[in-house]
């Protein structure tokens, strides 16, 4: 008996700790956020082409930010200075018009501003003291067997609430701002990764192989990059866009715990197969560095890359069509 505690106890200790210097590495999470929210927004059934007039930061926030990146000006039109994919004309980005940015803008181009450093360098937890890194506990909500940990759930849940602030004391701009911040972490908890680090018997050998855990990490950002990879360079481009377009919304629940919930459940359920996927086409590749675009390309041109493809377009599928359920639902209530 004492024996098999002591054993669990290892093993609880592995996880937290292995958890932990896998997120140091997390730096940018299930990026292209912004490309994804424009093609999303645009096909959503709500009036989000209406301009809305850009009204200053007035907030009282219970939570702690790093506050240097914590940017409450407005951005529109100057995206080169938040465009880590290099694609500046792309999405749709004008300048404001008379003080006024339409509400599908104000959506797109503010999904990527988590991932700017918001989250970054603050003390979270007392675990945070194993590794300086706070993003990752943000963006992140791990579940491996009986241990969960992070946050990323609650992320999307606060700022649905200060958004529901903004629109009932009717700061649309804000409102909509506040929203775009919340689309950012449910997408994050789309990404497979954002829920699990890799199998069981992975996670424990990278406690005591560094190179398993550089694998590890490489598979997480590789995923990362392959919806950015689709959404702008990839020969199936087109499609995906047409199912984020087309795919219909799915109303899951009214109670946004449940909904976000379902979301993780879901991501968590679809790991298996995205990382089984994933190894089998960049093998060895992973153990070394994360792929670049050429890599991507090659491989696509090789179809090694269609069944990761299969398995993502099914992962966009219930993504794009929860959030739009999501969208649709919530702002019924705030537009008119
Ligand atoms: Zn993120």
């Amino acid at each position: 008996m004492k024996l098999i505690k002591s054993y669990e106890k290892v093993i609880v200790f592995g996880f937290v700790f292995s958890i932990l210097l896998m997120t140091q590495a997390v730096i940018f999470a299930w990026s292209g956020h912004e490309v994804y929210t424009y093609f999303l927004a645009k096909s959503l059934n709500a009036p989000l082409d209406k301009l809305v007039e850009i009204t200053p930061y007035s907030y009282k926030e219970t939570r702690l930010y790093n506050t240097k990146y914590y940017y409450t000006d407005d951005f529109a039109g100057q995206r080169k200075f938040f465009d880590p994919l290099n694609i500046s004309e792309f999405p749709e980005d004008k300048p404001p018009v008379d003080g006024k940015i339409p509400a599908f803008q104000i959506l797109s181009i503010y999904a990527q501003f988590p991932d700017f450093g918001m989250d970054e360098g603050l003390n979270l937890s007392p675990m945070q003291a194993l590794i300086g890194n706070s993003q990752g506990v943000r963006h992140m909500r791990y579940k491996l067997g009986i241990i969960e940990a992070f946050e990323g759930d609650k992320s999307f849940l606060y700022f649905v609430d200060m958004s529901k602030k903004a629109f009932e004391k009717r700061d649309e701009y804000w409102g909509y701002r506040f929203l775009s911040y919340a689309l950012h972490y449910i997408e994050d908890l789309f990404q497979p990764y954002h829920e699990s680090p890799g199998t069981f018997w992975e996670v424990l050998t990278s406690l005591f192989d560094k190179k398993v855990m550089k694998m590890l990490n490489n598979a997480h950002y590789t995923y990362d990059n392959y919806l950015v990879y689709l959404l702008v360079y990839s020969k199936n481009r087109e499609e995906v866009v047409k199912i984020i377009e087309k795919t219909p919304a799915r109303y899951v629940s009214k109670n946004y715990e449940k909904l976000i919930n379902e979301v993780m459940m879901y991501s968590y359920s679809k790991f298996p197969q995205v990382h089984s996927e994933l190894k089998k086409a960049f093998g060895d590749m992973l153990y070394e560095r994360i792929p670049e675009i050429e890599d991507f390309k090659k491989l696509e041109e090789e179809g090694k890359l269609d069944k990761l493809y299969s398995v993502t377009k099914d992962i966009i599928v219930v993504m794009t069509g929860t959030i739009k359920g999501f969208l649709e639902e919530y702002l019924k209530s705030y537009q008119k």
